[in-house]
């Protein structure tokens, strides 16, 4: 049955009346990765895939919450000690604090939410989650908070209700998305621009490798500081470079002696991503696929040789691609396993899935999961 049925009809037997529907979306990232922390660009753009809720205000204080994935019902309240103990309704309780703390009104509701973007493989189910609810919440309640502050409801619910200390990419890219369209995002100024995403003749697909090596967080934090201690060599020739992001190729060059190799090669990465995004987007207004593909290749090499962050499964469905003439390919997010985002001719689709599960399986013993994603709408309300 259609996910909205099943809600539909969960709602009328909790709650005994109807709702309004709300929906925001998971998200990819096509290229700018690693290049948050450094105040360069990312360019992520909302999915096809996300969650999907069926709200009404109840006239009381509690919120009355159903999670037709899990299949368990939650009753909580809106006050600091109300919190609730299962993950899931801690991201609706996180939510409706944060509106209340910046000056929001809420007021007790029913729900009934389901989704189907992949849990922990990279798509941000978390940020779809959040996102539908804060949005949600400032329609039915009329709080008028704009949408750059629903995200970092988004994210301060990350932040101080389930532990994750995140940037504010994800939630941007659930609340902003649009339809055949991805968003360049300046994460120094938090500027944003769109530029057309409509791939005629291609698929975009992400091959999960379904892995997860335990380096992650270390590797990250030691990442982070290689890229402070260029910023800061070359800041004393150039005092205008907040960010790594800020700097130019010839800039790092010129500190080349100063700084450990390893620092060198990183930043190295950092400087060509920033070009890359930028590379990106004039290939897009152009409608030239090809070129973003290459700059996706590139941006594999680069995580994988410079920035070291890749590992020996996505490496393998890299080569894969390659070997089936795939237009671009890459590591998606912070890397150490997750998944590779593919740009595929049509033609060549079948042929680049099959060859990828079977050789992936013979090496690695399990098959890597499939996701075909769509560029499409974030956070909205349903009205038919
Ligand atoms: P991701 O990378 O997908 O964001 P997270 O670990 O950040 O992974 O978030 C996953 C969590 O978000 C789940 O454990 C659950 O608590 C919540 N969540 C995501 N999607 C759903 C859903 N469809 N139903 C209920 N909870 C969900
Ligand atoms: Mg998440």
């Amino acid at each position: 049955m259609e996910m909205k049925k099943k809600i539909q009809e969960k709602f009328k037997t909790l709650y005994n009346c109807e709702g309004t529907f709300f929906a925001s979306a998971g998200r990819i990232n096509l290229i700018g990765e690693h290049t948050d922390y450094n105040g360069g660009y990312v360019f992520p753009g909302a999915i096809d895939k996300g969650i999907l809720a069926e709200i009404a205000v109840n006239g009381t204080d509690k919120i009355h919450a159903y999670s037709l994935d899990y299949d368990e019902y939650v009753e909580f309240g809106l006050n600091e000690e109300d919190k609730p103990e299962q993950s899931w309704a801690r991201y609706v309780f996180g939510v409706c604090r944060e509106t209340v703390k910046r000056g929001g009104k809420v007021e007790g509701f029913d729900t009934v939410f389901a989704g189907d973007v992949p849990l922990g493989a990279g798509l941000s189910s978390s940020a779809a989650l959040e996102s539908t609810f804060a949005f949600a919440l400032n329609y039915l309640f009329r709080n008028k908070t704009d949408k750059f502050e629903l995200a970092k409801i988004g994210q301060a619910t990350e932040h101080n209700y389930c532990g994750v200390n995140c940037g504010i990419m994800d939630q941007f890219a659930s609340v902003f998305g649009k339809k055949g369209s991805l968003i360049r995002l300046d994460c120094k100024t938090l500027e944003y621009k769109y530029f057309p995403f409509d791939p005629k003749g291609y698929r975009l697909v992400l091959l999960d490798s379904c892995v997860k090596h335990e380096l992650a967080s270390s590797a990250y934090n030691k990442r982070r500081k290689s890229c402070e201690n260029v910023a800061d060599a070359i800041r004393k020739n150039h005092p205008e470079v907040e960010f790594l992001s800020d700097a130019k190729r010839v800039w790092l060059e010129e500190v080349r002696e100063e700084v450990p190799q390893e620092d060198f090669l990183r930043a190295e990465y950092v400087i060509g991503e920033v070009q890359r995004v930028l590379d990106v987007c004039d290939a897009l207004e152009r409608g030239d696929y090809e070129t973003v593909g290459e700059m996706m290749y590139q941006t594999h090499f680069g995580l994988s040789r410079l920035y070291e962050v890749s590992c020996e499964e996505l490496d393998f469905l890299n080569n894969v691609a390659r070997r089936c003439d795939v237009t671009g390919s890459r590591v998606m997010g912070g890397g150490f396993g997750g998944c590779t985002l593919n740009l595929v001719k049509d033609e060549l689709y079948d042929h680049f899935i099959e060859t990828a599960i079977k050789e992936f399986t013979g090496q690695f013993g399990h098959a890597p999961k499939v996701y075909e994603v769509h560029i499409s709408d974030g956070a909205r309300v349903l009205n038919d």
